[in-house]
């Protein structure tokens, strides 16, 4: 059967599709009669228009974050044809996603659900064993199935981004009353960055912390809802399938239920698709943003050592960030517009950036929440103990008009999302990124060590060192941003090279990451080997309990089903 719809794929030009035919990569084991019954087994329950086989390289052009590719990782590290789907499938309801799994399991086929597929510096929507099916779980179930004002909560399905979710209060004249917590980029969906632990600048900064209640289909095609919403509503509609009745209505006011809590098996994890998800709501409040400059690079032992009493207190309300001049110059600007040279900006040219653009080595943009006199109180609090260091400067956006980072933390910070720090990509040209992301405890020592280490590093490839510090409850995210040029091969090779390097120092000093790319994955699972790697131990035994033919995301965060050898899908360096 020759199924040749017509429809387009990532904004391409509008073509003509053969579901017949042969993808760019198999999936594992597959033969290419095997891939095409799938094809069209997989046609049959989503529609046809909705199964699209990658079956040229023409299809891996797509590289913008407005219009993010599918099929592969836009931002590529290895070989661009490397980390590629062999099809992107589109279910339509929860129904579809339950029994796509159930033929997965029929066919053997790996698939790798996500659900926008932006996740830049991660792998983008690419899987982590070349060839699975992608499921986009994005591009149908997309909808805001509520929001409580009362219970300052929502509900979402996958393709719900943070730009949707904040357009939606505002359409229903809800943000006067209850805000979202955006990431840096609003164009990722609410679920995929939860799962994955992403974060966030408001009070409500820890998404994984801030969601409640799951539902979820598991690899078997079961569907499970977490917490409160295991219990059933004695109200809902029995007649209705099983995922359009009415939940418990405790399900987004109380995370845990009864028993085991099983929501941490699905973060990070592949046991599971997550078809809807709870997130709290901040209440909306009184708002103050505000940066802090501090003039000299040695200046982060003291300023983290000024932030940690502070924010365990909460009188630092929100997660704060502590930004690396470069960062903020690399929003505002190219690096051509600072140097022409290709070593490693030094410290004399580091300080002129400074000047130039009335900043300091080191900035830290916070806020306060609350009524004014609550805030005041916060502020003089704030400006006193950051007033210990000599230079320390004080600024309101409006002192700062010109200044695009401060201008884009006063709107992140409340949650309204925004692209602009999507600018730091372009420092270089063609510009690809990976974050390393190592957690430092708020520590003066712990931040100057990480500092130095990732510095040395980045020169030692070639690189500037590009960071901030996201300060959490008791911890912080160290990001590092490297920054290649994504069309050379010798600049991705260093970038890979730098980051393994990177790791491996980390772990040596005790220091590990809270998420990567799909590249690295299996060298950080390997650091966290505690007692013979024992929570990988539990982790396979988990996996292999629930998705016995290994067919939901093998290898993701360096978790492998026991039809899977790990070393046979290491990541080449290209
Ligand atoms: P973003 O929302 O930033 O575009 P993605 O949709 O690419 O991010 O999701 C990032 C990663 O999170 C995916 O690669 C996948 O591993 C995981 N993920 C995303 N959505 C789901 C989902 N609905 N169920 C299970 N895992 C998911």
């Amino acid at each position: 059967m020759n199924l040749t719809p017509r429809r387009q794929i990532n904004g391409a030009p509008e073509r003509v599709l053969t579901l017949g035919c042969d993808p760019l990569v198999l999936p594992p084991n597959t033969t290419s009669q095997t891939f095409k019954n799938y094809a069209l087994e997989a046609a049959k329950i989503v529609g046809s228009a909705n199964v699209t086989v990658i079956s040229d390289e023409a299809e891996l052009s797509q590289e913008s974050y407005l219009e993010p590719s599918k099929a592969h990782d836009m931002f590529n590290i290895a070989d661009k044809t490397y980390f590629v789907c062999s099809a992107v499938v589109a279910p339509r309801g929860v129904g579809e996603v339950q029994e796509l799994m159930k033929l997965a399991n029929e066919f053997e086929i790996p698939v790798w659900p996500f659900s926008i597929g932006r996740n830049v510096g991660y792998g983008g929507a690419a899987p982590r064993v070349p060839g699975s099916v992608g499921l986009d779980m994005g591009r149908h179930m997309n909808r805001v199935l509520k929001v409580d004002v009362e219970g300052a909560y929502a509900l979402v399905e996958p393709g719900v981004t943070f730009f949707d979710l904040h357009d939606h209060l505002v359409k229903n004249n809800l943000r006067d009353q209850v805000w979202i917590d955006v990431p840096d980029l609003g164009g990722g969906s609410v679920i995929g960055n939860t799962i994955e632990r992403g974060v966030g600048y408001t009070p409500y900064g820890d998404h994984w912390m801030m969601h409640c209640g799951l539902e979820v289909v598991l690899p078997s095609g079961e569907l499970v809802r977490t917490g409160m919403g295991a219990l059933p509503n004695p109200k809902a509609d029995t007649s209705k399938p099983i995922h359009e009745q009415e939940p418990n209505e405790s399900w987004q006011l109380f995370n845990y239920g009864f028993g085991p809590y099983n929501d941490g098996i699905f973060s990070q994890g592949s046991v599971g698709i997550v078809v809807k998800m709870g997130i709290w709501l901040m209440k909306a409040t009184g708002y103050q943003s505000y940066l802090i400059t501090l003039p000299k690079d040695s200046d982060l032992h003291q300023a983290v050592e000024i932030i940690r009493p502070l924010r365990v207190n909460m009188v630092l309300q929100n997660v704060p960030t502590l930004r690396h001049i470069l960062l903020d110059a690399a929003v505002m600007g190219h690096r051509t517009d600072y140097s022409k040279s290709d070593k490693p900006l030094t410290d004399d040219e580091l300080n002129a950036i400074a000047s130039k653009l009335d900043l300091g080595r080191w900035n830290f943009y916070g806020a306060l929440y609350g009524p004014e006199p609550v805030r005041d109180v916060m502020w003089q609090a704030v400006k006193s103990a950051f007033s210990a260091i000599p230079g320390a400067k004080f600024f309101f956006p409006e002192d700062q008009p010109n200044n695009i980072v401060l201008q884009t933390r006063q709107n992140t910070l409340q949650g309204i999302p925004s692209v602009t720090e999507l600018n730091w990509v372009d420092w270089l040209p063609h510009g690809g990124h990976l974050f390393f992301s190592p957690i430092a405890p708020v520590t003066g020592d712990d931040a100057e060590a990480q500092y130095n280490m990732t510095r040395q590093l980045s020169e030692k490839y070639g690189f500037d060192f590009i960071g901030t510090f996201v300060v959490g409850m008791r911890e912080m995210h160290h990001i590092v941003c490297i920054v290649y040029d994504r069309k050379d091969a010798e600049s991705r090779r260093r970038a890979h090279k730098m980051m393994k390097e990177m790791i491996e120092e980390a772990a040596a000093k005790g220091y590990g990451e809270y998420r990567t790319h799909l590249a690295m994955m299996d060298q950080i699972a390997a650091t966290y080997s505690f007692n013979n790697n024992a929570n990988m131990k539990l982790n396979e035994i988990i996996k292999n309990a629930l998705d016995p033919k290994g067919i939901l995301a093998p290898g993701k965060n360096g978790v492998w089903p026991k039809n899977y050898r790990a070393a046979d899908w290491q990541v080449p360096i290209a």
